[in-house]
């Protein structure tokens, strides 16, 4: 385990306040913040954004990025989500698309993508759930053929976040038959407005449709969109896990909801709640040195899977455990169309099971840590 203390130099707390200083001057007053990693997609945004070089901060110049540290993007990212800013569109491209094409792109698809990602152009998806591959990754059926000139991809993806939005997903699909499950696996840029994809939206529980069901029906892939290696997608996508599982998105879509309660009634809070307010701030203190530790580890060159889980673990339920505590506190009906605390309260109270759900159950997340600690691996 690295969990090692990790203090942040002046130059990088600098740019903490470089980054708040600005969403306070863009977003409007009347700003509805989002949930962390549910904030609203807006290309606008994104783009804006990316003229002050926070988008694929830590792309090295070469290919368009501002060449920054793990940790450096780490303070950005924690900004924006502790704003609610309008982050998804850029959101996925920028958090791990980019760390593996430069791991695994050539360099032609670096030169390709990488700048139009931190211009805030460029959006991805993630194309690894199916019907019956959720937690069992290894069990996809998507399948690659071999044809002319590339790849025949034909198959179903579900719960791909913003498909009918973005641009691109990296589809995870079996390009041979192997023994061994982990084996046979490779990854494939898929262009999603490719003729046979079909994008349709799976409501949730809130009635927004984020979510969608992508069918991939006898899709062409040309060569030069495989990424990696033939064989190897199950390395690869593990190695990515490692971006997804660990960052600020993994506690910080409480912390409106935290600061518009106290924003409304933070003087009238009395010794209980007050405590009860106190832990929270402890906790999430906690979880963001874990965090951050993991940032530094992968500025290393780490690749710290496990501990990423182990984030995602604690961070999510965090989350999920401050939203019944400050139910509790408030006493209140759930009122989607009341004050700010109360509309995101409502939207708390809907989203918070799936926390615990995408980007790895707890119960996955804990057979991992289990089996790392008998030398074992994997998702
Ligand atoms: C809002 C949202 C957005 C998402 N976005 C994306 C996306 O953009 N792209 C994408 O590819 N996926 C996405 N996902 C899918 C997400 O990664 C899966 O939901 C997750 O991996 C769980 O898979 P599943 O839903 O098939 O549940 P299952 O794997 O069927 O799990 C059902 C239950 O069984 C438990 N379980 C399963 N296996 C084990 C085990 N070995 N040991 C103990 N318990 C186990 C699980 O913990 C869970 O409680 C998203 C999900 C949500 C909710």
């Amino acid at each position: 385990m690295i969990f090692t203390p990790t203090p942040l130099s002046a130059a990088e707390d600098a740019l903490r306040h470089e980054v708040r200083d600005w969403l306070d001057g863009t977003l409007p007053a009347d700003f509805r913040p989002g949930l962390g990693l549910g904030g609203r997609h807006d290309p606008d945004f994104s783009r804006a954004l990316a003229t002050r070089g926070w988008v694929g901060m830590s792309i090295p110049r070469q290919y368009g990025g501002a060449g920054a540290s793990t940790v450096q993007r780490f303070l950005v990212v924690e900004e924006l989500l502790a704003a609610g800013a309008p982050i998804a569109a850029h959101w996925i491209a920028e958090r791990q698309t980019a760390p593996a094409l430069l791991r695994f792109g050539t360099e032609e698809q670096r030169r390709w993508f990488l700048p139009r990602i931190a211009a805030g152009e460029c959006f991805f998806s993630l194309g690894m759930s199916e019907p019956d591959a959720g937690s069992d990754l290894a069990a996809v059926r998507t399948t690659a053929t071999r044809v002319d000139g590339g790849w025949e991809v034909s198959g179903t993806k579900v719960w791909t976040t913003n498909a009918h939005l973005n641009h691109f997903f990296v589809v995870l699909c079996r390009t041979s038959a192997s023994e061994n499950r982990h084996g046979g696996l490779s990854q494939l840029v898929v262009d999603l407005s490719s003729p046979g994809v079909t994008v349709s939206p799976i409501p949730l529980i809130d009635g927004e449709l984020h979510v969608n069901e992508v069918v991939l029906d006898r899709v062409h892939v040309p060569d030069d969109r495989v990424l990696g290696e033939i064989g190897q997608g199950w390395a690869q996508v593990t190695a990515e896990l490692a971006h997804e599982r660990s960052g600020p998105d993994r506690y910080l879509s409480v912390l409106g909801l935290l600061r518009n309660y106290l924003a409304e009634h933070g003087k009238d809070l009395d010794d209980a709640a007050a405590t009860a307010f106190g832990r929270i701030a402890a906790r999430l203190w906690s979880i963001r040195q874990l965090s951050l530790a993991v940032a530094r580890s992968l500025d290393e060159g780490e690749a710290p899977a496990t501990e990423a889980a182990l984030v995602k673990d604690v961070g999510t339920i965090f989350e999920q455990q401050t939203v019944e505590t400050v139910r509790e506190i408030a006493a209140c009906e759930i009122d989607p169309g009341g004050s700010m605390f109360q509309q995101l309260l409502a939207e708390c109270v809907l989203n918070a099971p799936s926390w615990t759900l995408r980007g790895g159950t707890t119960e996955v997340l804990r057979g991992i840590a289990a089996k790392a600690l008998t030398g074992g691996g994997a998702r």
